[in-house]
């Protein structure tokens, strides 16, 4: 449904949008825009994409003619949210800054986020047999993030990602970095249970990824691991086989974070397998292991020793 309202909200600001807008026109428009940016915001939604369309692409050269670049908004996720021109458009500036941004500490940070989100009903997964909300869970400065698909029956049950047994692997793969779990967070891409298990949908994820996005940039971890090919596509933008996506690091910034923040520039972000996936090919396990040793080697992390 959100989906539509930003398509919507993009197709009405265009048939709005004369070919010679006057002074007060304009201004009219940016009221028109900032009372709309407000709604989204005040529902949780603080970054808008855009699919191109045929026609959108036409009506986009008008926008941009009338329109600072600033003003529009990103066609991909991992782009960042509107930010505003300094003077004329202090407004946009202001509606567009995210209430975690006033704290400086992750676990507050983390808090206001959850709040923000609620008792969601942005998208359609939360009439289809959701017990509860799976926000994350782990430590807020974690330097080492797992990025999930969606919560399954036993994190649904629980309120916790990654806890039945493709969460006892994890737990293993972890055990085997020599981290712990309380050292690291874990999350996911939708934060409620799809029915059956099944993949989340694209709309499920645009609408639900925000929430991943705004948790990624107040827990600044230096790596984040997308745990299969849905999580990993989401996060990147790309469409790709896991025989590709895996293998390197991309340098990731999560749509809307602070580029002026000193402290983080982003994350180093790698793809390996999911659990649940090699609990059906355990073959794979030991291309799994190479993945996290990537991520080892580039956070210092030695492998415990083994007992007796
Ligand atoms: S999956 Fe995300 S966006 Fe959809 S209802 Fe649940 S919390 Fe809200």
């Amino acid at each position: 449904m959100f989906s539509a309202l930003r398509h919507v909200f993009l197709n009405g600001l265009q048939r709005i949008i004369p070919s010679d807008v006057t002074a007060t026109q304009n201004s009219d428009l940016r009221r028109a825009l900032a009372d709309r940016i407000r709604f989204y915001n005040e529902i949780g939604i603080y970054d808008f994409y855009r699919r191109e369309t045929q026609s959108e692409t036409i009506a986009e050269s008008e926008i941009s003619e009338k329109l600072h670049p600033s003003e529009l908004r990103e066609e991909m996720p991992r782009k960042s949210a509107v930010v505003a021109k300094p003077a004329e458009e202090k407004t946009f500036e202001v509606l567009n800054t995210r209430p975690e941004h006033k704290v400086a500490d992750p676990a507050t940070a983390l808090k206001m986020i959850r709040e923000d989100l609620g008792d969601c009903t942005r998208c359609k997964l939360h009439q289809q047999g959701r017990k509860q909300i799976v926000f994350g869970v782990g430590n807020p400065r974690a330097e080492l993030m797992f990025v999930g698909e969606g919560p399954g029956a036993d994190e649904d049950i629980q309120g916790e990602p990654f806890v039945g047994r493709a969460g006892q692997l994890l737990n293993n793969m972890i055990k085997a970095m020599g981290l712990s779990r309380e050292e690291i967070y874990i999350a996911n891409v939708v934060k409620c249970r799809p029915p059956g298990n099944r993949t989340p949908e694209r709309d499920e994820c645009d609408t639900c990824s925000p929430f991943l996005m705004r948790q990624i940039a107040a827990i600044k971890p230096k790596v984040i691991v997308a745990l299969g090919a849905v999580a990993a596509k989401n996060l990147l933008a790309i469409n790709a086989p896991m025989s590709e996506l895996r293998g390197r690091f991309y340098d990731f910034m999560p749509t809307g974070a602070r580029s002026s923040d000193p402290s983080w520039q982003g994350a180093k972000l790698a793809v390996t397998y999911h659990p649940a996936f090699l609990l059906r090919d355990p073959r794979q396990k030991g291309e799994a292991w190479k993945d996290l040793q990537m991520v080892m080697k580039f956070l210092g992390l030695t492998p415990p020793k083994k007992e007796g």
